[in-house]
């Protein structure tokens, strides 16, 4: 597929990998972004073998490129008692692969650093139009032909209806705050991560990363919150203040500015395809715009990073045909995906049950069924 075009829309996690297996495969890629600049967020963020696996795929190592730190035990605690705790250092055992903790600003500058020299990289351009008859891709002013076109744009992709109109983005009515704290200030150490299912539908939950000091994150109900960090900073105060240690010390160790917010939101129902053929090219979704699952998981970025690894794989396997590999990536994809989607969004909607619903439910989960669903989570590996 020498000289071929791509235009790869979106420059995270998603739009990164694919760009890298893309240019490896030979392909002059853009990569379009609408941000100024190519950088990742101060979060910590969970990937699990099976996302672990696809980042070697790509040729990075999660714990010495991105100084992952690995997970011994996951804990789910129902309010002050332990509910059940699995094994991630188990999950992938079977291959040596371990689920790690990554600060999400190392894991976006080792991707950007595989990007290969037909990578041209066009920051500050907000595309607004795809073209599905002479395929493109463009913004106010230019224009970008393309054999393929990869719609890495994020959850609120505009691109998705082009393909799966039927599968729009799910408010769940929740914020989800997040804070890093550098390692001096760092309250706690933990090989394990751990989450607390509290009472009036929160959650809070933390994790260790290693240098980069340590990390947390809390849902609660309701929407974005208007006011300055300080305020927000606060509010989480007061909504865990009497939450069992070390809740409290995490919170009090961060500062204002530390503190990150986002919405709780999903893609539902799960596309019934993840393409469109135009010509022998076509259109490509990968990552949140394909799939953005309840961000309850944590198995989002490591789905981004499986969609860019198989569709290099279908790309090399039929080399000759774009439109079928696209139709293989889909075959490929398609059953993941939608599971993992169900199940996010199945313990969403018992964690955001109230407090008796949730209280109960937890109680009533064996260890072994929440062991069985993580080793199926990520029980995935590279195609070949
Ligand atoms: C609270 C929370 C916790 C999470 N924790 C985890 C975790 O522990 N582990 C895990 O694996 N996942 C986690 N996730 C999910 C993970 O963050 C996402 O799945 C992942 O970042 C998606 O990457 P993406 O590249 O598909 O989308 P995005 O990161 O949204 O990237 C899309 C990019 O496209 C750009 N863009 C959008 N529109 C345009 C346009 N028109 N033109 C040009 N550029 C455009 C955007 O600026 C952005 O850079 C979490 C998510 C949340 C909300």
């Amino acid at each position: 597929m020498q000289n071929r075009r791509a235009v790869v829309v979106g420059a995270g996690v998603a739009g990164l990998a694919g760009a890298i297996v893309l240019s490896e495969l030979g392909w002059r890629v853009a990569l379009l972004e609408r941000r100024e600049r190519l950088k990742g967020d101060d979060l910590g963020m969970i990937l699990w073998a099976s996302g672990v696996r696809a980042l070697r795929a790509l040729g990075i190592d999660a714990t010495l490129d991105v100084s992952g730190t690995p997970v011994d035990r996951f804990e789910i605690r129902n309010e002050e008692r332990l509910s059940s705790s699995f094994s991630a250092a188990m999950l992938g055992a079977d291959d040596g692969t371990p689920s790690v903790m990554v600060h999400n600003a190392m894991l976006y500058e080792a991707l950007v650093a595989r990007l290969g020299d037909s990578v041209q990289v066009f920051p500050a351009t907000q595309v607004d139009r795809i073209d599905m008859v002479d395929l493109a891709a463009g913004d106010a002013s230019r224009r970008w032909d393309a054999d393929l076109v990869v719609a890495a744009d994020g959850i609120d992709s505009p691109t998705r209806p082009l393909i799966a109109p039927g599968s729009p983005t799910v408010d769940a009515g929740a914020v989800a705050f997040r804070g890093i704290i550098p390692a001096h200030r760092a309250p706690e150490r933990t090989t394990d991560a751990v989450e607390i299912y509290g009472p009036d539908r929160r959650r809070f939950g933390y994790g260790d990363l290693g240098h980069a000091g340590a990390c947390w994150w809390a849902t609660v109900p309701g929407g974005m919150r208007p006011e300055s960090p300080q305020i927000q900073h606060e509010l989480i105060n007061r909504w865990f203040a009497d939450w069992p240690d070390p809740v409290g010390k995490f919170i009090a160790a961060t500062r204002p500015s530390e503190l990150t917010q986002q919405p709780v939101r999903y893609v539902w129902p799960v596309p019934a395809r993840l393409h469109q053929p135009v010509g022998d090219g076509g259109l490509v979704l990968m990552g949140d715009a394909a799939h953005g699952v309840a961000p309850i998981l944590a198995q989002g970025a490591g789905l981004a990073l499986e969609d860019a690894v198989t569709l290099g794989w279908a790309l090399r396997h039929h080399a000759g045909s774009v439109a079928d590999a696209l139709a293989s990536y889909d075959r490929a994809r398609l059953a993941r995906i939608k599971r993992v989607a169900r199940l996010s969004r199945r313990v969403h909607t018992i964690a955001s049950g109230g407090r008796g619903v949730t209280k109960s439910l937890l109680r009533a989960v064996p260890d072994s069924w929440v062991q069985n669903q993580a080793a199926g989570l990520a029980d995935w590996r590279p195609p070949n």
